[in-house]
């Protein structure tokens, strides 16, 4: 073999080897799902613990656009971890605010990841992308991926179908549906008084901790845009859930759901449906209503895939991924409207 020849070949080898090493490093990225067997495990989807770490490395690879915090605390002490994004993030700068929630409900392991992808691609792309840079230089974006902590450690070791937090309702029942604890048309149509159901609403509004620390949180940051990602059924749901009445800005909801929706097909060719949330089913006391009540600003629950319920709540880890990818263009959609709303009122 000829001398050039070989030394081809080497540098063939060479950059096999080169390829080799970098997948494995990107496979290792924080981005990419931890696959290393914790205590407790949850294979690919992310556990407490890994979401805590997750978002204190990401934070760290990130300091001067990203801050590692806490909102609350759960019932049983848990942190509920959030990251905020933007340049001069130590500031409260005069931006519009936009806030990715995960998690309200134990068993939607897939609404965890969702957000937590967002934060990773949003942060790891500041440099390479003038869209995300210009996205995170203008607002500021809030992602909380696990409201209900609790409950989701729950649904890890115990019991996987696990909805409400883990509320000891002192009749032998236990935990309240946090996404029926909001005060705005407290028990009301869809929530439940009965502690034994899915849907309780628990004794008052607010009384759990994770609900107050949102209600606190958001109260104090003001959004502008907020959704709340949820599992299954593949649907964009926006204002109200506890009437078939529609609300003041269905058109504007309404609108920016259709393009979302749109935006989610393009990639992967799966449909979520656009639709007012109470045409799923009326339930009181949720997140986007207590918000849009509070704010009139437009706040949506993106139930995520699958469509149906098999396999409803367990979605196969080979589609954390594309559910990310569907969704990304969907939530960067809404977070640059955001930024139209600057320009608009000036
Ligand atoms: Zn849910």
């Amino acid at each position: 073999m000829a001398k050039g020849e070989k030394m081809k070949i080497l540098k063939k080898i060479l950059v096999g080897f080169v390829l080799l090493f970098s997948s494995l490093t990107l496979m290792n990225s924080i981005c990419d799902g931890d696959d290393e067997p914790g205590d407790p495990d949850a294979g690919l989807y992310h556990t407490y613990d890994e979401v805590q770490s997750e978002l204190d490395s990401l934070a760290a690879a990130h300091e001067s656009i990203a801050d590692f915090t806490s909102i609350g605390k759960s019932l049983q002490g848990r942190d509920l971890w959030a990251i905020k994004i933007s340049d001069n993030v130590q500031s409260d700068e005069d931006e519009k605010v936009g806030v990715l929630l995960g998690a309200h409900h134990a068993r939607e392991w897939i609404s965890v990841e969702v957000p937590l992808k967002i934060a990773c691609y949003l942060l790891d792309n500041y440099d390479a992308q003038a869209q995300i840079k210009n996205l995170i230089d203008q607002t500021e974006i809030w992602i909380v991926p696990m409201v209900n902590p609790d409950g989701h450690h729950y649904s890890v070791t115990s019991d996987r179908l696990w909805r409400k937090n883990r509320r000891n309702n002192g009749d032998g029942s236990y935990g309240v549906d946090l996404n029926r604890n909001y005060s705005y048309q407290w028990g009301g149509p869809g929530s439940s008084g009965d502690t034994f159901s899915e849907t309780y609403r628990g004794p008052e509004p607010f009384s759990e901790p994770e609900t107050r620390a949102c209600r606190d949180f958001l109260t104090n940051i003001e959004p502008s845009a907020l959704i709340s990602y949820h599992s299954y059924s593949q649907l964009v749901l926006f204002p109200w859930g506890y009437t078939n009445s529609p609300a003041p800005d269905k058109t504007l909801m309404e609108s920016l759901a259709k393009t979302m929706a749109d935006k989610i097909k393009a990639v992967h060719g799966v449909t979520y449906t656009p639709d007012q949330a109470s045409g799923l089913y009326l339930a009181s006391g949720d997140t986007n209503d207590w918000l849009y009540a509070l704010l009139r600003v437009p706040s949506y629950t993106i139930e995520l895939r699958p469509r149906s319920s098999y396999p409803g709540f367990v979605l196969p880890e080979s589609e954390i991924q594309p559910t990310f990818e569907e969704n990304l263009p969907a939530a960067l959609f809404l977070l640059e409207w955001m930024i139209s709303l600057d320009t608009s009122s000036q």
